[in-house]
């Protein structure tokens, strides 16, 4: 490994930063979330981490992600327990979430990322970011719905 692996020195910086420990767990773990383009589960990143460390445990995996994430290196897309969903988030992008099929696309936007964060939200704390969830059907979703004959989707819009 002697190419610079601007990853790793992320994940180097702040555990450094927060004093823990760089451990191979935690380098494969931010790996695995960082290589996925599809917002993995706890189980998908274990299978892929057991790949390297095939010792490691379902729970071991699932704390490190959440430790990753309480130092702001991944986020979660879900946030409810076993359905949590991770993300590395290394480039400001926003999430289109299908509420049939539950699957999370990233989308990116400088309008979005131009807003202003409300003074509600600085009054609870620090602010590092902000991301929209905009929710409704994805396209293969969509596509359901038409063989069901509900037509809405075909509306013409005239200018
Ligand atoms: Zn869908
Ligand atoms: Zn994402």
């Amino acid at each position: 490994m002697a190419r610079r692996d601007p990853l790793m020195d992320r994940l180097r910086e702040v555990l450094g930063t927060a004093g823990c420990r760089v451990t191979q767990q935690r380098i494969e773990v931010y790996r695995a979330v960082a290589d996925s383009r599809s917002h993995p589960s706890v189980a998908e990143v274990h299978e892929c981490v057991r790949r390297r460390l095939p010792t490691v445990s379902l729970d071991t995996v699932y704390r490190t992600l959440w430790k990753l994430s309480e130092l702001g290196l991944i986020s979660t897309v879900n946030k409810s327990g076993e359905k949590a969903r991770f993300d590395a988030d290394l480039v400001r992008h926003h999430h289109f979430t299908c509420a049939r099929c539950g699957g999370t696309f990233d989308f990116e936007s400088e309008e979005l990322d131009g807003l202003k964060v409300p003074d509600e939200a600085w009054k609870l704390g620090r602010v590092w970011g902000a991301r929209l969830d905009v929710r409704g059907l994805c396209l293969s979703c969509c596509g359901d719905d038409e063989t069901t004959g509900s037509g809405a989707s075909k509306r013409e819009v005239r200018g």
